[in-house]
């Protein structure tokens, strides 16, 4: 039997007297995508956080490929093949785009030489639309080519388990389609995804399970039209 590519099992973070995440257990079968949605503070950004080694669990369980990985550093989830982004970016800011992917693709799980690391950093500069700006430094960039570099840089270490944080935000509408489709495409190359959106429209399109996350508790899981008829989620977000 293969093991889920992300199993999480009561998963807690509190923040003093605030539990962030609470109880929190879910699933994503290799090469699937899990949409996670909830309103502001509900734990999305946390619940990366917290697997990703960002941020340490209170109580509970990551397991990566099966793999136990609770509380382990950023780096060495990174080596596991798991990449992300922020929802705050974070280049490098001494350094051009290109050498923010470089840094990326020379580091990442697979050990590679430099100039392997250089084709890969002009693929994926390609891939995401920003070959054109790859001499740039990150400052110079819109809000949404900073979220392309976010990007470029989470799949730079050619992941197997990609969490995007709400990598939509501050696209005008004509770019989100484009951005969809790269979603879809990673997933069909396999990788699988955990992508947390304020755009409920987008996750419904791309995702094969949504999770809905309300004041760090799971609200509900399942397949997307049936997440979005449910009246409990709908009331979660007007509620707000
Ligand atoms: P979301 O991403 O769903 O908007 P977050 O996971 O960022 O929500 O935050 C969940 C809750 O945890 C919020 O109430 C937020 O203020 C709180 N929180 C998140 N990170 C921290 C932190 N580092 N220190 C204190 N409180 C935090
Ligand atoms: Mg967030």
């Amino acid at each position: 039997m293969t093991p889920p590519m992300l199993e999480v099992r009561g998963l807690t973070r509190r923040f003093g007297g605030l539990a962030a995440l609470s109880e929190v257990s879910v699933r994503v079968p290799a090469g699937r995508t899990l949409g996670v949605i909830g309103p502001n503070g509900s734990g999305k950004s946390t619940l990366i956080n917290v697997v990703t080694g960002h941020l340490k669990p209170t109580s509970g369980t990551v397991l990566i490929n099966g793999r136990d990985l609770t509380g382990a550093r950023p780096w060495t989830v990174a080596k596991a093949g798991v990449g992300r982004t922020f929802q705050v970016v974070k280049p490098f800011r001494g350094m051009s785009v290109r050498e923010n992917v470089m840094v990326a693709a020379t580091y990442g799980a697979h050990g590679r030489t430099a100039a392997d690391a250089a084709g890969l950093a002009t693929d994926v500069l390609a891939r995401v639309g920003l070959a054109g700006q790859a001499g740039r430094a990150p400052a110079e960039l819109s809000v949404a080519d900073a979220r392309r570099l976010e990007l470029a840089r989470a799949l730079a270490l050619e992941p197997r388990l990609l969490f995007l944080d709400e990598v939509l935000a501050g696209l005008r509408p004509a770019e989100i389609d484009p951005a969809l489709d790269l979603i879809r495409a990673l997933a069909a190359e396999g990788v699988t995804i955990v992508v947390v959106e304020h755009v409920v429209r987008a996750i419904v399109e791309v995702s094969d399970e949504v999770l809905v996350l309300h004041e760090g508790k799971v609200l509900t899981s399942g397949p997307p039209d049936r997440v979005m008829a449910d009246p409990r989620v709908i009331e979660a977000y007007l509620g707000h």
